[in-house]
């Protein structure tokens, strides 16, 4: 849609400018925080998807998306606290979660990285496998948008208006959700292919795509789908504790792995030997 003619317009772009100014000064201010602390890697949010009356995907025989992710999601926990590491869960119980809550949890926390945990639906029975999602306005595939659309509508009530038609809504959207964005590629880059490694596992790649829940947090985010529940052998592979474990030990070393570089970068000695 093109600019209304008059005031209107400049009011438009002036609160629009206001707001970028804001952004922008919100970025300059966590850099200068980042100077004054050593920005050692040590706290992960862990956000298991849905919970409460939203119960994401269901799988042939049963299997809800929401226990399943949180099941997943305590066992990652333990095994990152066993290796010193900080964690906080968005939620530790069957309850709903809204999205500002999620996104104010990871940013309240300063967490180094932000993991959603989810799994795969599709119409077909087919379609299986493991897919890492890092944020974008635009989806790689169709897949990838209706796995968005699908992640997303659970905040239908509370997700912001995302305003894709409106050209500096969509620059200040790409300046939010760039701000960490090479980062997150490079954790989905290590979760998928830590992911993909497990026995019978197939990986569906790397993709991006408007998660609202990736957008809001300012860290390196990335979402996880460990599977189709719509698909019978996946789901029934899903509820086996065994897969949940190697799950959870897949993402425990990206993690890791991230964890090693990021200290790197940062010129920082890491206090736990996390990249075992
Ligand atoms: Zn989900």
């Amino acid at each position: 849609m093109g600019f209304e003619a008059g005031k209107g317009a400049w009011h438009r772009v002036a609160s629009w400018a206001l707001c970028a100014c804001w952004v922008l000064a919100s970025l300059a201010g966590s850099a200068r925080a980042e100077e004054a602390l050593p920005d050692r890697f040590d706290v992960v949010v862990l956000d298991a998807g849905h919970g409460g009356q939203d119960e994401g995907a269901t799988g042939p025989s049963g299997l809800r998306e929401k226990d399943l992710v949180l099941d997943v999601t305590r066992r990652l926990k333990k095994r990152l606290e066993r290796r010193g590491v900080k964690v906080i869960l968005t939620r530790d119980g069957d309850r709903f979660i809204p999205l500002e809550e999620r996104t104010a949890v990871a940013n309240d926390a300063r967490a180094d990285l932000f993991v959603s945990i989810h799994a795969n639906a599709s119409k077909s029975r087919k379609p299986r496998g493991i897919e890492t999602y890092f944020a974008s306005l635009e989806a790689t595939d169709d897949a990838a948008r209706a796995a968005a659309e699908r992640e997303n509508r659970a905040f239908g009530a509370t997700a912001p208006d995302l305003g894709l038609d409106d050209p500096l809504a969509a620059i200040l959207g790409d300046l939010i959700a760039t701000q960490h964005l090479q980062e997150s590629s490079e954790f989905a880059k290590l979760a998928q292919g830590e992911l993909a490694a497990i026995g019978r596992a197939r990986s569906r790649g790397v993709k991006q795509a408007p998660f609202v829940v990736l957008m809001g947090v300012q860290m390196p985010a990335s979402l996880l789908e460990i599977g189709f529940l719509s698909n019978p052998d996946e789901e029934k592979g899903l509820k086996r504790g065994k897969r949940r474990d190697e799950i959870a030990r897949a993402i425990s070393r990206a993690i890791g792995a991230f964890a090693a570089r990021y200290d790197e970068r940062r010129g920082v000695q890491a206090k736990h030997s996390l990249a075992r």
